[in-house]
């Protein structure tokens, strides 16, 4: 964790848990706390909660709590140096440099930096090759055709990759090595070898930037019928298909702001979407959606309609991303779009034909996934039992995948109906089928956790909070052994040798060294709107505690005298039960 003196404190004290979650989670002010819908798991109505003041976050449904890195771990998926890097760069803290540590890094970095400096070269060189070429010419002609005019060519760097066969090779060869050339994928080897050549010839080429906005690869479009159609940079150190989505460095803003993404096929769609004036588009650049990519777009949001091509391969890509998406928590609708006249519409066309106000039309008015899956499912035939359980077996799948319960139910209901399958029997078999997969079901909240009694969530406040008197209540409640078997007794634990260190400890820090049940009641009371305490309220709740402890033994006592009536030791333990009886009636 952040020890004393380090970077990781310096950054915790000087970062504001509000904006950094803020940038993540839209949060509302609720008294003296922000709230907002937790990203960790799917919810309609808030119950996710930070605390400016003690800079901790705690989701009341789910469980999930701790301190700013913790929130950041939770949400990168990153290990505990990086979420301080995250923070700091978050809140403008310079991030010292990190000393290479090996040879080995040192070289990967240089190697990633020049392959990069390559992507910005070739880029200019593609660019220049559609403005002032004979042949850039006619590719001109060939955007100008399908309505891509200059602002939009400028706007989004198309470029042409001209048909000579080494015309790259040769402008790039005086100043890189040949082995960097060909990891940097524009360049290619052949067979035997011996000969390069460039990767894309007579191609229309559009650059693909990683999040940061930074070059990393270009995918290609022929300009007459060659095969293939469509042809990208190989897989290198700077480019990962499945970690990158495209136009996500533009997107990105208006995506957090209006907190919902549109997801597309490929850069031509999205470059479409875009130029509709819609800029919350992505594309993930092939087929189907991988779990990188969801888990990248995830930062951004947590809604997003997937409008794929309308073709028998976008339908499934549409399928596969929606289980994808679902299990990673997304909200997804789908758009479909109508065929335009016998021509099916992918957003490229449909927004060429139609105009960008329908387009805006049509994401407006698509459906949740469910209703698309069951539409899907209807063209099935359902009029004979094989059928109807053909189109279920397609169904159950992503019902399962449906993380709250209540939803899940709401869909059964909804898909007996549209299917005409017997509810009960539907019902039966989603609840098999639930119970097979059981390690992946999740908990229902509200079956975690018991709320600590009243009294208990006092004194726990006031030892966490009461400046002036959570030493000697520490101390009181030591002496007497108060707080043993109670259900929050680790917390008392925690709290009371917290209260006999000299440097206050934070809460946060109390929060870690405990188990994640305990953790959550913990915080789960810090939370609270609650009053001031005063030194009267804590003597009170001692006073119960105490009472609680006699009663205790008194009814010890009494089990022990009945199961054993005759048994030595009865007239103690007779004497006790007189004793302790006193002591209660004394205290009223
Ligand atoms: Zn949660």
């Amino acid at each position: 964790m952040a020890e004393a003196g380090s970077f990781a404190e310096r950054v915790k004290n000087q970062a504001d848990i509000v904006r950094v979650i803020g940038e993540y989670v839209r949060l509302k002010k609720s008294g003296q706390n922000f709230t907002g819908l937790c990203p960790f798991h799917g919810e309609k109505t808030p119950s996710f909660a930070v605390h400016p003041v003690k800079q901790i976050f705690h989701c009341f449904g789910c469980g999930k709590g701790g301190d700013v890195f913790s929130f950041v771990m939770e949400m990168e998926k990153c290990p505990f140096p990086e979420a301080v890097k995250i923070v700091a760069e978050k809140c403008g803290i310079p991030v010292p440099r990190p000393k290479e540590r090996t040879p080995e890094e040192r070289k990967e970095n240089q190697q990633r930096a020049a392959l990069i400096e390559i992507h910005r070269e070739v880029q200019a060189f593609f660019v220049r090759q559609l403005e002032s070429t004979a042949e850039g010419k006619a590719a001109r002609a060939y955007l100008e055709d399908r309505g891509l005019h200059a602002e939009a060519i400028a706007r989004f760097g198309i470029g042409y990759a001209p048909s000579g066969g080494d015309v790259l090779l040769r402008h790039l060869k005086p100043k890189y090595a040949e082995k960097l050339l060909v990891e940097s994928g524009v360049i290619s080897r052949d067979q035997s070898g011996t000969r390069l050549f460039d990767r894309f010839r007579k191609r229309i080429t559009f650059p693909i930037a990683n999040e940061s906005g930074k070059i990393v690869a270009f995918g290609c479009r022929a300009l007459g019928d060659e095969m293939p159609k469509y042809l990208n940079s190989p897989e290198s150190p700077i480019y990962s298909k499945s970690n990158l989505l495209y136009h996500l460095d533009r997107a990105k803003e208006t995506i957090r702001r209006q907190d919902f993404a549109i997801l597309v096929e490929g850069y031509m769609d999205a470059i479409a979407v875009a130029r509709a004036g819609i800029a919350n588009v992505v594309a993930s650049c092939g087929t189907s959606l991988a779990e990188p990519q969801i888990k990248l777009l995830g930062r951004f949001t947590k809604r997003v309609i997937v409008n794929y091509d309308p073709d028998v391969a976008g339908q499934a890509a549409t399928e596969r991303s929606l289980a994808l998406l679902l299990e990673n928590d997304f909200e997804v609708k789908v758009l479909a779009l109508p065929a335009i006249g016998n021509k099916k519409a992918d957003p490229d066309l449909f927004i060429r034909e139609k105009g960008a106000d329908a387009y805006i039309k049509a994401l407006k008015e698509s459906p949740p996934y469910v209703d698309y899956l069951i539409a899907r499912a209807r063209q099935m035939d359902l009029t004979t039992g094989e059928g109807k359980q053909r189109a279920l077996n397609f169904l159950m799948p992503y019902v399962q995948k449906i993380p709250n319960q209540l939803l899940r139910s709401e869909w059964a209901t909804r898909i007996a109906q549209q299917l005409r399958i017997d509810e009960p029997v539907l019902r039966a078999a989603l609840n098999k089928s639930a119970a097979e997969r059981r390690s992946e079901v999740k908990v229902a909240p509200q079956l975690v956790g018991k709320p600590a009694k009243q009294i208990e969530r006092r004194l726990i406040r006031m030892l966490a909070e009461a400046e002036g008197f959570n030493r000697e209540l520490a101390q009181r409640l030591q002496q007497g052994r108060l707080y043993e078997g109670l259900e929050t007794e680790r917390v008392f634990a925690a709290l009371i040798a917290a209260g006999f260190s000299e440097e206050p400890i934070p809460a946060t820090e109390i929060g870690a060294q405990l188990e994640e049940r305990d953790r959550r009641v913990f915080f789960e009371i810090l939370f609270e709107d609650a009053q001031e305490p005063t030194w009267e309220e804590a003597e009170s709740c001692l006073e119960a505690l105490r009472r609680r402890q006699i009663e205790q033994e008194l009814a010890k006592v009494q089990r022990t005298i009945e199961a054993n009536p005759s048994g030595t030791g009865l007239r103690e333990l007779l004497e006790r039960k007189q004793e302790l009886i006193k002591q209660l009636a004394a205290r009223g």
